[in-house]
Formats: C-alpha cells, structure tokens, sequence
C-alpha cells in the first residue's frame, strides 16, 4: 500500500529505483488519431498540469504526441514521455533503430522512459540489452518491461545488468494479479495500469457507481484513486478535455482500506486483452 502523504498532486511521483521521479498520474493516447485528436489531448493535458504521456511506435502517433509536446508551454524536461519498443522491431540492432525513429517521430533527442510493448520469446533478452546500451548512453532515463509476467521478469534477470524499472501491465477491478505486483514490489519494479478503465467497461459495474456515490466522486475518479492507492502508476486515455480534467480531480479524498480490499476482492484474472503467454502478434 502506497504511503498516502506521497498522493499529493497532479505532479506527485513515485521514484524508480534508479532514482528518477515518475509522474504516477499520466495521459494514455491509444486509440487516439495521429492528427489534431492527439495533439490536442496531449497539449491539454499538459496545460492541465500533466507531466507524463504515454505512447508506443504501434499506436502510430507519436508524430502528434511530439507536436502537442512542442505546441505546449511546457518545456521538455519537465515532461516524462515513454514510448515502446514494438514486438516485430525486437532484437538488438532494430531496437536501437526503433529508438532512433520513435525520437525522430516524437522530435526529442532523449525518452524519459522505453519499454519492451510485449515479451516476444527468444528476442527480449537481446532487446533488453540495446535498452540497456540506451540507458548507459544517457539516451533514455529509464528503461522498463510492459506484459511480463513473474516468469518472464525472472527469465529476463538471469541475463540482465539492470533490473527493470517499471513493468506496465493490464490492471482493472478484473485483472489485479496481486502476487505480480508483489513480486514487481519485492524487485524494486515500479508497477504501471494499462487500461484502468477496462476501456471504457468499467463504467458499467455496479459496485464502482456504488463507491462513486458513496464519495461522491466519479467512477473514473475511484478506480484512479485505488490505482495510486496501491502504489501502481496510471495513465486513463481521453481525448476530452473535461475527462482529462476530471480524472485528475483525485486528491482531495482518500478511499478506505475496507473499499481498497472491496475493489481487490473483484479480481477474477479476466482480461480485456491477450494474456502475455499467448499473444499472437
Ligand atoms: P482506458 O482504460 O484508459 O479507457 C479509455 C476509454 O475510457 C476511452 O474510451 C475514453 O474515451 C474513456 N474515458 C476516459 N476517461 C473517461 C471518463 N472520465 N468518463 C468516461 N469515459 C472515459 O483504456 P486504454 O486501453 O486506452 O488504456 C490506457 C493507456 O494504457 C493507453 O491509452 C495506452 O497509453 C496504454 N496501454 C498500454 C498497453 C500495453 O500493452 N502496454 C495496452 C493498452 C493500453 P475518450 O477518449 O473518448 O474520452
């Protein structure tokens, strides 16, 4: 469970074990166009006082990300902007060049945070090592896994010089797998929600619009709060500027631990999307 006193703003962090503070509130951008959609909830988001984007080579966007990035009055260094290492550009050398075209497309010369988007057997470990060539070049701040499980985390660190520093996974009421997000507690791997929202499903359970009348918050709210609550990073996707701002309006009310243990107890290891040993692409 995350120190509370540490949730304490849109600009709040959660520190990797390298030492780089990590924005725990970020905007998602999948789904989201490679034209004016992405630029402007990017360059919303940012005005709003959002410091991290996410983004990935496969999403096709990081052109606009870049733009919304460069069109904002927020200045680069104060910006945490991940992207990710699509599963056909792994192994070594097409790792090192999907880094060079994702910071040409995102107009950068440096990424706060890189991710393998999926453990692709028999290339990781050779991806990881480019990653790690990356990291010790100061190219990227911090290099990190998306999709792996315990066995894959464990199998990546027989061979790894650096332990990852973040491992982005699905996680909803739905998907908890709380002995992962142990595991990533023990090893000192920051753990990060993708799709918090289920993509949208979420909003349908009965027990969130519960909670979020009991608060008197959103569902969107609750689920963001018990992600920050838990200690896992989160990055909700809208492109609506009033959705942006409201799924930052999070800090001004603490769920209890019996509604935390509540929102837990929904877990029935049910995905939205592929489980990471059986994706097929
Ligand atoms: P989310 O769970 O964030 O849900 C996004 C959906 O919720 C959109 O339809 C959005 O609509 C809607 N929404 C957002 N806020 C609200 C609100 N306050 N009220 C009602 N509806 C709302 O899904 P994502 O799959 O996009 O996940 C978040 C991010 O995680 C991605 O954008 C991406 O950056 C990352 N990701 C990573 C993956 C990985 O393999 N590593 C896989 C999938 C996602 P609208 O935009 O119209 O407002």
């Amino acid at each position: 469970m995350q120190d509370k006193k540490k949730i304490n703003g849109l600009q709040g962090t959660f520190k990797l074990h390298n030492g780089v503070e990590m924005p725990y509130l970020g905007l998602g951008t999948y789904q989201a166009e490679n034209n004016q959609e992405v630029i402007d909830s990017v360059k919303d988001a940012l005005e709003i006082g959002y410091r991290h984007i996410d983004t990935a080579s496969i999403y096709k966007n990081e052109e606009g990300v870049g733009q919304g990035i460069k069109e904002s009055q927020v200045t680069r260094k104060d910006i945490f902007l991940v992207t990710k290492v699509w599963n056909s550009d792994q192994g070594y050398e097409s790792t090192l060049q999907s880094f060079e075209d994702s910071i040409n497309r995102l107009q950068v010369d440096y990424l706060d945070l890189l991710l393998i988007h999926w453990p692709v057997k028999e290339k990781y470990k050779d991806t990881w090592r480019a990653m790690e060539y990356l990291y010790k070049q100061k190219k990227v701040r911090a290099i990190g896994v998306s999709n792996f499980l315990q066995h894959h985390l464990e199998d990546l660190m027989t061979t790894a010089n650096i332990v990852p520093m973040v491992n982005q996974m699905e996680f909803h009421p739905y998907v908890v797998q709380q002995a992962l997000l142990d595991f990533c507690n023990k090893n000192t791997i920051q753990y990060e929600a993708w799709s918090p929202f289920m993509q949208g499903k979420v909003f349908g359970l009965d027990i969130c619009k519960e909670l979020a009348e009991k608060y008197g918050k959103s569902v969107a709210q609750i689920i963001l709060r018990w992600n920050l609550q838990k200690g896992v990073v989160t990055i909700p996707k809208s492109i609506h500027k009033d959705r942006i701002v409201s799924n930052a309006d999070i800090f001004d009310f603490e769920l209890s631990e019996k509604d935390m243990a509540y929102l837990d107890s929904l877990d029935r290891d049910e995905r939205i999307g592929p489980h990471p040993d059986h994706f097929d692409f």
